[in-house]
């Protein structure tokens, strides 16, 4: 029987593509590894429920793909594809983790790695909604001697420089930034022929400084209403313009700032 090719992955290997004698054999050069922390949620009518997943996989095989070239070795970890999307719910195939069972996964699986030998740890935020249970991940886990554990959160610094990349205004959720980015990783997956336009993340009213959710760098977080009420098609936004050569310029912007973040923190 003859079966369809739905898309192809572009490398370098993660953790799970990887033999297990080859992790033994990275271990012998470096103690970082790199783990994209996802969703499987909407993202309107036009992108997978793995949207985040395939971001944030992609952003970290170019982190290590840029740290490779640049000869410091660090290994890709386990794209984690669930999150804490409770805001999400009311739209079929959304599946969320309550934020204690995130809390769960995320302790295990670096223990998990901790106990092979990694001693640092980059947690990297591809969904909004598992900031908080990461936070605590990380200062819980952190606790342990000799244990790092690092999280990163691109998109302050990505919506900073939106304006210098998009076409439209629509840096939110399954807007144009996010459709670009999947476009760049997985064009396969992208429906550009069903996309709809949603209302403006935060809505049109007048805005106080700083008043945008703090994943976004802002000072609030409101988490009382649903997606759908904010949107009916689970999308903010015109992502009608995505093209992969915007998602490329955004995956460039995130993988020099969080190298440099990388670099920084852990002195390399
Ligand atoms: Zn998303």
């Amino acid at each position: 029987m003859k079966r369809e090719v739905i898309y192809s992955v572009r490398g370098p290997r993660l953790l799970p593509e990887m033999t297990s004698a080859e992790i033994g054999e990275e271990l012998k050069h470096t103690d970082i590894i790199i783990f994209p922390v996802a969703s499987t949620e909407v993202h309107g009518s036009h992108l997978p429920l793995a949207a985040d997943t395939i971001q944030g996989t992609e952003a970290v095989r170019r982190i290590v793909a840029k740290f490779a070239s640049e000869g410091i070795r660090v290994v890709g970890g386990l794209p984690i594809p669930l999150g804490v999307s409770l805001r999400e719910m009311d739209f079929p195939g959304t599946i969320s983790l309550m934020p204690d069972t995130m809390m769960a996964v995320i302790r295990d699986v670096c223990n998990s790695v901790i106990k092979h030998g990694f001693r640092r740890i980059v947690l990297v935020m591809s969904h909004d909604g598992n900031l908080g249970t990461l936070y605590s991940a990380a200062e819980e886990i952190s606790k342990q001697p000799g244990v790092r554990v690092l999280l990163i959160n691109w998109l302050p610094f990505l919506r900073s420089k939106y304006t210098e990349v998009l076409k439209s205004k629509s840096g939110g959720h399954a807007g144009e930034g996010e459709t670009a980015r999947v476009l760049a990783a997985i064009p396969e997956l992208v429906h550009l022929d069903r996309a709809q336009v949603g209302p403006e993340e935060g809505g049109s009213g007048p805005q106080l400084e700083t008043d945008m959710s703090i994943h976004f760098g802002g000072g609030t977080f409101d988490p009382a209403r649903g997606l759908r009420d904010l949107t009916p098609i689970g999308s903010f936004g015109d992502p009608r313009g995505a093209t992969a050569e915007t998602g490329d310029k955004c995956y460039g912007i995130i993988e020099d700032w969080a190298c440099a973040v990388i670099r920084r923190h852990f002195a390399l």
